[in-house]
């Protein structure tokens, strides 16, 4: 199979004439499918049609606009299964956690479909008198870059609140998970969105997202990523003074106290740590842990870990699957050799551990009948698979504890005092997410004052939210306004201020 952009309406190859590769994680050197390697001249036609198409975009009634929006949900919420495959197939995630991200994805669109009108009724004619008044504008033509960790679920917090409030979009979905970006676009056509309203160019980043972040039509860039690359596209959309909307890394603590309850912190460790193979800018990455409980939690820490069943996505017995692909599974493998050698403890985990060999199936992902072989380790990496590691005795002067590893990778230390546990949480460089398990109010309101993060969570783990409620970092986690919440709509819009006399 090979798959074209989606430009002005119309499906068509790259200028440039090549493609790349999409492979499963779970089954090194596959290939799923063909996707458009594009160039700039590529984007460069994406963005003509979307600024073509934003004249009359931003004057399509906001119901109408909802209404395609819903209409795309609608599609959503029936491939949902399809859609989950592809996830898994191309990310490597359970086929739980990709059903999970297309709920997500169907939770977070409609409540930007459900809030839109009223967003929009705070400003326009009478707000304030009829003769002066604020009202909100669409910005233009809007660049979305999304990673492969949430391959379809970050695309539609962005996409979906630029459609609603009259943009138009140009996608980019990662070299890691284009397939998912390509279905997207599939459903938006059947949604039955005028040509030209939202284009997906596939590619690398390092080639076409130059052009797609400075080119003057681009107002609004909304992406996820690293911290690197999301510096580079603050500096580049800077010469034109395009705003901004970076969610990236992160090396979030989950905190236990004394008083905790236990199991539950160690579930929230085990979920938040491990879910999407630790492939979360959420993701649970330092554990901080009281001195009293540190031998109780982990035992149980170790238990679980030695319990979870790692292997490929699709099994519906698999709790973890392979990490996203090649760099990852070398990164994070490096990760773990420099943490061992520089002197942590490896408590649970094993970096030369080896999958058995993947269920025997069909290109269409479909299980075949079982041979009847019994299924062995395989002696060579059948996928990027990695057990759920942890790492007790770290300090804060090792790598483990200051470089995010995007990987299943826990990293414990010990503290004294809430206060000690605060200033050990706050000596990163980022500032994502954060959670605390404790049963005191007041431990639990120093901690909330104190901590320096986008989210702080009180016996939730580090990964939850809710569309309602603004998601974003501080430090180097994050800049310009949150997604979802009224800010996912605010980042897309600019004010206007009318005086009439
Ligand atoms: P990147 O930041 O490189 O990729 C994220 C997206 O940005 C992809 O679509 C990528 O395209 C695109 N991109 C890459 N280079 C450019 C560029 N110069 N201009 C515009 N867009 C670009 O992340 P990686 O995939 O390399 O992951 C590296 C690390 O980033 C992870 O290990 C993790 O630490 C962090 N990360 C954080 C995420 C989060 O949720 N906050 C999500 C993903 C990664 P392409 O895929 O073609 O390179």
């Amino acid at each position: 199979m090979t798959f074209d952009n989606f430009v002005c309406g119309q499906w068509r190859p790259s200028r440039g004439g090549a493609t790349f590769g999409d492979e499963n994680p779970a089954i090194r050197g596959s290939n799923l499918a063909a996707f458009q390697s594009s160039t700039p001249e590529d984007v460069r036609e994406a963005v003509d049609a979307a600024a073509g198409a934003f004249p009359a975009w931003r004057r399509t009634p906001i119901t109408e606009r909802k209404h395609h929006v819903e209409t795309f949900l609608a599609l959503l919420r029936d491939s949902r299964e399809e859609l989950a495959r592809i996830v898994t197939l191309e990310n490597g995630k359970t086929i739980k956690e990709s059903r999970a991200e297309v709920e997500s994805a169907l939770v977070e669109g409609s409540h930007h479909a459900n809030q839109v009108e009223a967003f929009f009724q705070a400003s326009g004619p009478g707000a304030f008198s009829d003769r002066t008044w604020m009202q909100y504008e669409p910005v233009g033509v809007a660049g979305i870059i999304s990673p492969w960790n949430f391959p379809m679920n970050v695309m539609c917090r962005k996409t979906l609140p630029a459609l609603l409030t009259g943009n138009t979009v140009v996608f980019k979905p990662a070299t890691f998970t284009p397939w998912s970006g390509v279905f997207m676009a599939t459903l938006l056509e059947k949604a039955g969105l005028p040509p030209g309203v939202f284009n997906c160019v596939t590619g690398a980043g390092s080639a076409i997202g130059h052009a797609l972040v400075t080119d003057p039509r681009v107002r609004a860039i909304s992406f996820t990523g690293s911290t690197a690359v999301g510096r580079q596209i603050q500096q580049q959309a800077a010469e034109n003074l395009t705003r901004t909307q970076l969610e990236l890394g992160g090396k979030n603590a989950l905190i236990v106290m004394e008083d905790a309850d236990l199991a539950r912190a160690v579930d929230a460790a085990v979920t938040a740590g491990f879910s999407n193979a630790g492939q979360w800018c959420t993701s649970t990455s330092r554990v901080l842990l009281h001195r009293p409980i540190v031998r109780p939690f982990l035992e149980m820490l170790v238990a679980r870990c030695e319990k979870m069943t790692v292997g490929d996505g699709l099994s519906e017995a698999t709790d973890m699957g392979p990490v996203a692909g090649p760099t990852q599974y070398r990164d994070i493998r490096a990760a773990i050799r420099q943490a061992k050698a520089d002197g942590a403890r490896l408590i649970a985990g094993d970096p030369e551990w080896r999958a058995p060999s993947p269920e025997p199936r069909a290109p269409s992902g479909e299980p075949r009948v079982p041979s009847g072989e019994p299924r062995v380790p395989s002696p060579e990496p059948m996928g990027y698979f990695i057990r759920p590691t942890v790492f007790s005795g770290v300090t804060p002067d090792m790598a483990i504890f200051r470089e995010e590893i995007f990987g299943p990778v826990l990293a414990v230390c010990e503290f004294s005092s809430i206060e000690e546990a605060i200033a050990l949480g706050n000596r990163s460089m980022y500032g994502l997410s954060s959670a605390i398990f404790t049963t005191s109010r007041d431990t639990a309101r120093t901690y909330i004052d104190g901590i320096e993060a986008g989210l702080a969570h009180v016996n939730v783990h580090t990964g939850y939210k809710e569309p309602a409620m603004p998601f974003g970092g501080v430090k180097l986690s994050g800049a310009g306004l949150p997604e979802n919440s009224e800010t996912g709509l605010e980042f897309f819009v600019d004010r206007k201020a009318v005086y009439v006399r």
